[in-house]
C-alpha cells in the first residue's frame, strides 16, 4: 500500500490524484489540504479517510471540524496546518497540487521529512528551485513532475542519460489566442481567456496558458528539474497538444512523449514511478490523426514569455517577481478590476523596478512576494 498526502485536493489536479487513487486501490491518502471547498474536502474525507485534513482559514476548519465530528480525522489550519499536512508522518509522497507560492514552506518541509514530491505546483521551484532541489539532493527526494511538459521530459530521459541532453524542446499549445497580434487582444473578457483549446484546468493556470506566462513557469521549472540552463530550452507551439515535449540529445536523437492531452497519465507516473500501470481513456489513434503541427512562438504579442526566459536567465529573487506579479495580475484580471494587456504589463513594470537578489533565502523570496504585491497595490 503506498501512502499518499495530496494539497490542493479540491482543485483540478488534486481531483484527479484522487480518481487514480480511487482507480488503483493501493493508495491510502494520508492527509488532504484544500482552500475553501470544505463541502467537497468533507466528501473527500468520508471516501478516503485521511488521518489530517487541512483547511486554509480557521473559521472554515471550524465548520469542518462540526461537519466531520462523527469521524477520526484531526482538522488543522492555516501555514501550520498546511504544513502538517505535508509532513504527515506515515506519508511516503505528497503530491502538490495547490495553486500559487503558499506551496513554498510545505513543500520544504515535507522534504526536509524525506518525503518525494509529485509537484504540480511548478510556482515553488519557480521561486526557490535553487533551494528545493539541493535540499531534495541532501534528502535523497526525489521530485517527479506532474505537469505534462515536464512529465514527458522526465519520460523522454529514462535510461539516465541526463548530462547528454542537448537541449528540451518544450511544447505549447499556444493558447486560445494562438495567431492573434497584441492589439487583437485589447478586448478580451474573462470569459474568453478561460476557454483553453486543449486541456481542462484550473482557472489561475488557464489564464497562464492563454498569456503564455504557464508556458515561461515552465521554462524556468523546466531549468530546475532538468539542470539546464533556460538558453537550452526551446519552446515550440505545437497547437494539437499530442507531442507532450522531447530531449534533443548531443548525437541529435531527438525522443519525444506523445499521448492524448490527460493529466491522469503524468499524475499516475509520478504517483507509480517507475512502474508503468493500466490507465483507461482515449489512445492515440496515428491513422486518424490528421496532421501534428509546429509554429516558433509569437514572443512579441505573449511577451510574458520573454519576460520568463529574462528572469529565468538573470535566476535570484527575478523568478519570484515574475511569479508573484502575475499571480496578483491575473487574480486583479480574474476580478475584472485590469485589463487583460495590462497583466505582462504590470509583470514587466515589477521586473523593472526590483533590485534583484541573488542566492535568494526563503524569506528573501517570501519578502520580495510580499513586496512586488505591495508594488502592485499602490498602482492597480
Ligand atoms: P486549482 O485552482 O484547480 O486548485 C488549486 C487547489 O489549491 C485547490 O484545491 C484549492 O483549494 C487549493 N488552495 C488554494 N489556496 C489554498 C490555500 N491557501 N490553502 C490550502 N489550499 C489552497 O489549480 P490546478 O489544480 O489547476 O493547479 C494546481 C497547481 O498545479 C498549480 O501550480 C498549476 O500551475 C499546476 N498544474 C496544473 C495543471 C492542470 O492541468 N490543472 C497542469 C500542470 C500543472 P479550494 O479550491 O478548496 O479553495
Amino acid at each position: 500500500m503506498k501512502k499518499a498526502a495530496i494539497l490542493g485536493s479540491t482543485g483540478s489536479i488534486g481531483t484527479q490524484t484522487l480518481e487514480i487513487a480511487r482507480m488503483n486501490k493501493d493508495i491510502e491518502i494520508t492527509a488532504l489540504a484544500a482552500g475553501n471547498n470544505i463541502a467537497l474536502l468533507e466528501e473527500q474525507i468520508r471516501e478516503f479517510k485521511p488521518k489530517l485534513a487541512a483547511v486554509w482559514s480557521e473559521e472554515k476548519a471550524a465548520e469542518l471540524r462540526s461537519r466531520v465530528r462523527d469521524l477520526e480525522v484531526k482538522i488543522v489550519s492555516g501555514m501550520d496546518g498546511l504544513i502538517e499536512a505535508a509532513c504527515e508522518p506515515e506519508a511516503e509522497i505528497l503530491v502538490t497540487a495547490i495553486v500559487g507560492m503558499i506551496g513554498i514552506l510545505p513543500t520544504i518541509e515535507a522534504i526536509r521529512t524525506k518525503k518525494d514530491i509529485a509537484l504540480a505546483n511548478k510556482e515553488t521551484l519557480v521561486t526557490a528551485g535553487h533551494i528545493i532541489m539541493s535540499l531534495a539532493r541532501e534528502k535523497g527526494v526525489s521530485i517527479l513532475p506532474v505537469d505534462s511538459e515536464h512529465s514527458a521530459i522526465f519520460q523522454s530521459l529514462q535510461g539516465g542519460q541526463e548530462k547528454a541532453i542537448h537541449k528540451i524542446l518544450l511544447t505549447a499549445s499556444g493558447g486560445p489566442f494562438r495567431g492573434r497580434k497584441r492589439e487583437e487582444l485589447a478586448d478580451i473578457q474573462v470569459e474568453d481567456a478561460l476557454k483553453h483549446p486543449n486541456w481542462a484546468m484550473g482557472r489561475k493556470i488557464t489564464i497562464d496558458s492563454s498569456t503564455m506566462v504557464n508556458k515561461g513557469l515552465e521554462v524556468i521549472e523546466a531549468k530546475w528539474l532538468f539542470e539546464v540552463s533556460v538558453d537550452q530550452i526551446q519552446v515550440i507551439v505545437q497547437p494539437q497538444s499530442i507531442i507532450h515535449s522531447m530531449v534533443e540529445y548531443r548525437d541529435g536523437a531527438v525522443i519525444a512523449q506523445l499521448g492524448t492531452p490527460d493529466m491522469k497519465l503524468p499524475i499516475q507516473y509520478a504517483l507509480y514511478y517507475p512502474e508503468r500501470r493500466y490507465l483507461p481513456g482515449d489512445r492515440l489513434d496515428f491513422t486518424a490523426l490528421s496532421q501534428i503541427t509546429f509554429e516558433q512562438p509569437d514572443m512579441e504579442t505573449f511577451y510574458g514569455l520573454k519576460l520568463a526566459y529574462e528572469a529565468g536567465r538573470a535566476g535570484g529573487t527575478l523568478p519570484t517577481v515574475f511569479n508573484a506579479a502575475n499571480e496578483r495580475a491575473v487574480a486583479l484580471f480574474l476580478d475584472r478590476k485590469i485589463r487583460y494587456l495590462q497583466i505582462p504589463e504590470i509583470i514587466q513594470a515589477c521586473m523593472e523596478a526590483h533590485l534583484n537578489i541573488s542566492h535568494p533565502t526563503v524569506e528573501e523570496i517570501l519578502k520580495t512576494e510580499q513586496e512586488t504585491y505591495e508594488f502592485i497595490k499602490n498602482r492597480w
